[in-house]
């Protein structure tokens, strides 16, 4: 078997002796199929490396959570490095995937590109905010995938409410605590709760804003929210917000955000400095990219398997997928594939890391098959919807409580589960912590003006009369 790393400036390494598996994306799916395949291969049997550009899974069920500081961030993600035992990690994005050539090019943050060569490929990947070309959303919006959006979204809305209290001006105040969130399916909606409720509690601390300064706004396109509930317990949600004051905007679009102006398709208009985009996702793009096949939404075609396949069904040899890049049919719902959450990407991982070990040492596969275990949702602190199994309905605090023990206990790592534990105990003990720190965006600017050198004692005394007048304006 041959094998090599090569970069712009030639090869670099020697051929290997074991064959090598390369799992693309170190998230749910990644971390959990590199751990299975490593368990049930020994260092001799396979190398395996996994690719991503961050040295960490985020467990990203926790974010909404992050966004109310009910959890440290660096507690919901696992560093790949510790909970991935005998796994190579390399930090870089996959810019090419050439499976023809069991090749993927990899581009790191500081360097020239290079490619590795596999003898297995595990896709990964994930899903990427779907955005569309609103005007001003490139420019105004923050998305809410990823650890770093949720910690700058929190940090962000009580930096807010900090500007807001030693602002007197009417107009400028308004924009300041006007929040408005766009997608009202799970992400959205519990970002959008967890947010709100955070926020609220703040307000004991700042004496110079009411209750009804706070405006927290919902665009949502379809005629309901959280689509993946019954409509009576979306319902149950949705009148839980609105008489927390939360205004929705069902059947709505976003159709412009120049300068944070938001317009709506109905007419309705407003300023906010605050624009979340929770509005769905879609596959990776480096995927559609590539030499693989993909379906009309640019997700990976697999089989049961876990095994990418043509068009006609036919396997690609050595090359496996899973979570949300891929398309895996659901055989408890014959016609439909698999929905793109945690649940399923955790169990497909394993599946696909015992079946990829099976195709290596020839023995039968075993098909991915999953009844939902149901659908949790935080709305906030002791305020939650639940739906197990098709038949347990919970709402309020009881759906709350099972909302944290599901999650905290799906959290990778007992390190992990251990500290997001203690840090809940911590908050019912001590109440939560709501001070921002509204300049860790550009923690250098302090330092940038301590070494800026001392204006000229002439140019800040006023010139003359006149100008002293001026000033005082
Ligand atoms: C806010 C939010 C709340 C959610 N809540 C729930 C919930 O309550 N319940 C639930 O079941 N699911 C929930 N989900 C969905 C769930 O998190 C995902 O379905 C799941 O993480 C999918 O796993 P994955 O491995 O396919 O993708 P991910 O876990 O997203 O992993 C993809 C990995 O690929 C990496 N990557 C991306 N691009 C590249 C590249 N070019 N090169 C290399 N690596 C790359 C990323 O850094 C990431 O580590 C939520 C998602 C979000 C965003």
């Amino acid at each position: 078997m041959s094998s090599n790393v090569s970069t712009t400036a030639g090869t670099v390494s020697s051929p290997r002796k074991t064959p090598r598996i390369v799992v693309l994306g170190g998230g749910s799916v990644g971390l959990y199929s590199a751990r299975r395949i490593r368990k049930r291969l020994g260092k001799k049997d396979a190398a395996i490396v996994v690719v991503d550009p961050r040295p960490y899974m985020t467990y990203a069920p926790f974010l909404p959570e992050v966004a109310a500081g009910s959890i440290d961030g660096r507690n919901v993600v696992a560093p790949l490095r510790s909970a991935l035992k005998g796994v190579d990690v390399l930090q870089g994005k996959v810019t090419a995937i050439k499976h023809g050539e069991h090749k993927v090019e990899i581009t790191p943050e500081i360097g020239d590109a290079y490619e590795i060569s596999y003898d297995e490929l595990v896709v990964s990947l994930g899903s990427v905010s779907r955005t569309l070309p609103i005007p001003g959303l490139a420019e105004q919006a923050i998305g809410f995938k990823n650890v770093e959006e949720a910690v700058s979204v929190r940090n962000h809305v009580v930096h807010q409410l900090d500007l807001a209290s030693s602002c007197w001006d009417a107009d400028e105040r308004r924009r300041m605590l006007t929040f408005t969130f766009i997608g009202g399916g799970f992400a959205g909606i519990e970002a959008l709760a967890e947010v709100e409720d955070m926020a609220r509690a703040a307000l004991s601390q700042y004496e110079s804003i009411d209750q009804a300064d706070l405006r927290f706004v919902m665009i949502e396109g379809a005629g309901r929210i959280l689509p993946e509930l019954s409509e009576p317990m979306a319902e149950y949600a949705l009148e839980q917000l609105k008489e927390r004051g939360i205004e929705f905007h069902l059947s709505t679009f976003l159709s412009s955000c120049v300068d944070g102006h938001v317009v709506t398709s109905t007419g309705v208009e407003f300023d906010s400095n605050t624009i979340v985009w929770t509005a769905g996702v879609k596959a990776n793009p480096v995927i559609g990219e590539s030499d693989l096949p993909t379906d009309k939404m640019g997700r990976l075609t697999v089989n049961a398997n876990l095994q990418v396949v043509d068009e006609d069904g036919v396997v690609v040899p050595a090359a496996w997928g899973a979570g949300d890049c891929a398309a895996v049919p659901d055989l408890l719902n014959p016609g439909a594939f698999c929905p793109p959450n945690a649940q399923h990407a955790i169990r497909q991982a394993t599946q696909l890391g015992d079946n990829l070990v099976a195709s290596v040492e020839d023995r039968p596969l075993v098909q991915y098959k999953h009844k939902s275990v149901g659908v949790v949702a935080s709305l906030g602190l002791y305020k939650g919807v639940a739906e197990l199994f098709g038949v347990f309905k919970f709402k309020g605090f009881p759906a709350w409580a099972v909302h944290r023990t599901y999650h905290g206990y799906a959290m990778p790592t007992w390190n992990r589960k251990i500290r997001i534990f203690m840090g809940w105990f911590d908050q019912f003990v001590m109440r939560r912590k709501t001070v921002s720190l509204g300049s860790i965006h550009d923690p250098r600017a302090a330092f940038r003006n301590a070494s800026l050198p001392p204006k000229p004692k002439d140019d800040a005394a006023p010139k003359s009369d006149k100008d002293a007048v001026g000033a005082g304006k």
